[in-house]
């Protein structure tokens, strides 16, 4: 499914290739991509000393599809932009940037809805649609930086969609977004979020080490996590947990789990003792999210005292755990609301 015409969705060695195809000089490509990737254009007549023809050849096989702002809201609380932006057939994804001391951070969607049927989450009550192209993930950055006028510092491909069931053009739009003629993000201050797709998880570690892998656990065992991830049926624990330690010994890396805290689910005391054991003697970090209920599902946050006891139980086997701070708690609406409303609305106006 790699339809990557898009003119962004091009390396710069592709991208040469593509200017001296239309009979132009090398030199014209590094400019061009200066213009798409640096200065950031959101037209492509911005490209104010590329000639006319040369880019009416291009954009001939290589159309510049910009992702279009459709609704913006703002925390009063912290300052944290939710954005709902159009994509060029008519799809629509959702995108967050959150403003914290170490610099401007955007969650950016790798998918038009998700397939992996995550019993808690929005994103995926309406299937998946379609994946996104390298250069409609580049854009949500782009366009938020463009809008801000401020420096996107970090990435985290935590928004709609599984990243790893779109690997080809996650594995692209990395490089792009790291690419020092590009924006140039460190490749450490990008975080990537998958439901745990084992076989992706060993290309992952080797085509890019340095960026932190996040993998969403959810469970202490097998029999609590099938039933609220629909991946747990097809990779065990076991093998997952494999290849968590495989990423850690192959990269150096320290390596995130999530773990999404459903009262009476998976939040008990013997839950956090079995996930001690499941992580114990590896490089690792514990991010706890209090759940955050949606109106489709009974599933309801866990208490507290409860959410407090979790965290405790792993100190005290020094497990290094924190547990997510609710950002833009004024705006907020579980991951992919934003999406599924926008998209209930439009099918009522029908
Ligand atoms: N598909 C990727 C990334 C998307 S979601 C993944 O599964 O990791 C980012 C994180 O938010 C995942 O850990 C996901 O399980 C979690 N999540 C989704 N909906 C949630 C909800 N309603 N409450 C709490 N966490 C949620």
């Amino acid at each position: 499914m790699a339809e990557w015409n898009d003119i962004r969705s091009l390396t710069l060695e592709e991208l040469t290739e593509a200017v001296l195809e239309a009979g132009e000089k090398k030199f014209r490509a590094k400019q061009i991509y200066g213009w798409l990737h640096q200065k950031l254009i959101r037209r492509p007549e911005e490209m104010t000393n590329v000639p006319g023809k040369c880019l009416e050849e291009l954009e001939h096989r290589y159309p510049f599809y910009g992702v279009k702002e459709l609704e913006r809201y703002t925390s009063k609380l912290d300052g944290t932009m939710k954005f709902l932006f159009e994509l060029h057939d008519g799809n629509v994804v959702e995108s967050v940037l959150m403003r914290y001391r170490h610099g401007n951070s955007v969650c950016i969607s790798s998918q038009a809805g998700c397939r992996m049927g995550c019993r808690f989450c929005a994103s995926t009550l309406l299937g998946l649609t379609r994946n996104l192209t390298p250069a409609e993930m580049l854009d949500q950055i782009y366009a938020i930086q463009h809008a801000l006028g401020e420096r996107v510092s970090h990435v985290v491909v935590m928004g709609t969609g599984e990243p790893f069931d779109n690997y080809d053009s996650l594995s692209r739009m990395l490089k792009i977004l790291c690419d020092e003629k590009g924006l140039n993000l460190s490749q450490r201050n990008i975080t990537v979020s998958t439901c745990g797709i084992v076989p992706q998880i060993y290309r992952f570690a080797a085509d890019h080490p340095q960026t932190t892998l996040a993998i969403s656990l959810h469970a202490s065992n097998d029999e609590v996590r099938r039933e609220l991830m629909p991946i747990a049926r097809k990779y065990s624990l076991h093998e997952l947990m494999k290849a968590a330690r495989y990423y850690v010994t192959a990269t150096g890396r320290r390596i995130t789990f999530e773990y999404s805290l459903v009262k009476g689910v998976n939040d008990g005391r013997e839950q956090a003792e079995e996930l001690a054991g499941l992580v114990r003697g590896l490089n690792c970090h514990i991010n706890l999210i209090p759940v955050n209920p949606i109106k489709e599902r009974e599933y309801e946050q866990a208490d507290t005292s409860h959410i407090a006891a979790f965290r405790k139980m792993l100190e005290d086997r020094h497990i290094p755990v924190t547990v997510r701070r609710e950002m833009g708690r004024d705006i907020s609406a579980a991951c992919g609301q934003l999406r599924k409303g926008h998209i209930d609305r439009r099918s009522d106006a029908l």
